[in-house]
């Protein structure tokens, strides 16, 4: 990873590369009233409730930077606290950005992952206001915490859900998951080889969906628009299964989903094809989609209908009915948090 042109940390020491890195970020957020420089940043709310998030991320645990660019890494960091807040139905407006760094790290290393942080903040419109910076033993550490508002009748929480209520997913599941699986079997076959160029065609999206999510924040303005607000929300990050289970179980409720409703993108049927994966199992249980899972009065069903990029997959039910899914040729498969084998 490094090269001998490259800067090391210890001649600008922790004050300089903060400062190297933080250097030109302004503050656009009315509630953000000091940002880095101080011993704590300060907020301004007045009317809201403010939603708090946090994410650790330990490299050869929860990254690979053998395939992970830096830039990218910084993005999907911030970018998948962000989505946590829209999952509450809130509005993300701050982050901190707490680093370990080991020595092989270098200046222009952390200027690159700095560059994907600074890229998500100014696309979703938040404020990187404050952090820490250590060195670690090994390897790259992140956590990033997230600070975001809704007014107090706007938060959706994951206990919500009423029997009949019907359930929705935006854009397509488990194309992260194959991504994931396409960068790991190109790592594998670069193992020895010089020069080795990986396989990514036609396989675009899928690369994209694991190296570079987005969250759904058009999703809640086009919610907030049509004057829906659902009765559960969560973004899905662990597979539609678990995160299912999840709304059902904190709300008391069962739910029932079908098979031909789950969205999946062509790529992402191709790639499970050419793994000799069962799709559908894929498309549940693979995570990291940052799709938001919601529940929504079955009265809201017209104005649901019409918002694009969302697709109604099923519907809630009383608990004693559980979680299933209704397969194409009618079978009830129970859901589980881990997997489903299709042959049970
Ligand atoms: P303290 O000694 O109070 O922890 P620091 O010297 O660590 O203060 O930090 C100085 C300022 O720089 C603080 O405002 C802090 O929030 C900010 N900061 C430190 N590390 C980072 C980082 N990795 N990214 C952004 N801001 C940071
Ligand atoms: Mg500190």
């Amino acid at each position: 990873m490094s090269d001998n042109k490259e800067t090391e940390i210890s001649s600008l020491g922790e004050f300089g590369l903060i400062d190297h890195l933080t250097k030109d970020i302004n503050l656009a957020n009315s509630q953000s009233l000091k940002g880095i420089g101080d011993d704590a940043a300060v907020m301004r709310y007045s009317d809201t409730d403010v939603l708090v998030t946090t994410d650790l991320l330990l490299e050869g645990v929860h990254f690979d930077l053998t395939y992970v660019p830096l830039k990218h890494l910084g993005y999907k960091a911030a970018v998948v606290n962000f989505s946590d807040i829209y999952a509450m139905n809130g509005t993300p407006r701050q982050i901190t950005v707490s680093l370990g760094i080991s020595k092989r790290f270098t200046v222009e290393h952390m200027e690159a992952l700095y560059d994907g942080i600074r890229h998500a903040c100014a696309v979703y419109g938040v404020d990187l206001v404050g952090g820490d910076t250590t060195s670690s033993r090994q390897g790259l550490v992140i956590s990033i915490t997230c600070i975001g508002d809704a007014p107090a009748d706007k938060i959706v929480y994951r206990d919500g859900a009423k029997d009949t209520d019907l359930i929705c997913v935006s854009g397509d599941l488990g194309a992260a998951y194959m991504g994931l699986q396409l960068l790991e079997r190109e790592k594998a076959a670069s193992v020895g080889q010089k020069d080795f160029r990986p396989k990514f065609d036609g396989k675009e999206y899928l690369v994209e969906r694991q190296l570079k999510p987005e969250a759904r924040k058009d999703i809640v303005k086009a919610l907030d628009e049509a004057g829906i607000k659902p009765t559960a929300m969560m973004d899905v990050s662990d597979g539609l299964s678990s995160e299912l289970i999840h709304i059902c179980t904190q709300s008391h409720t069962g739910c029932r989903i079908y098979e031909d409703r789950i969205p999946i993108d062509y790529q992402t049927a191709i790639m499970a094809e050419e793994l000799g994966m069962n799709l559908v199992t894929a498309a549940l249980n693979g995570g990291e989609d940052y799709e938001l899972l919601f529940t929504v009065p079955l009265t809201d069903h017209e104005k649901i209908s019409k918002i694009e990029g969302v697709r109604l997959i099923g519907h809630v039910t009383k608990p004693e009915l559980g979680c299933a899914m209704i397969t194409r040729d009618g079978a009830e498969i129970p859901l589980r948090a881990q997997g489903w084998n299709p042959l049970q």
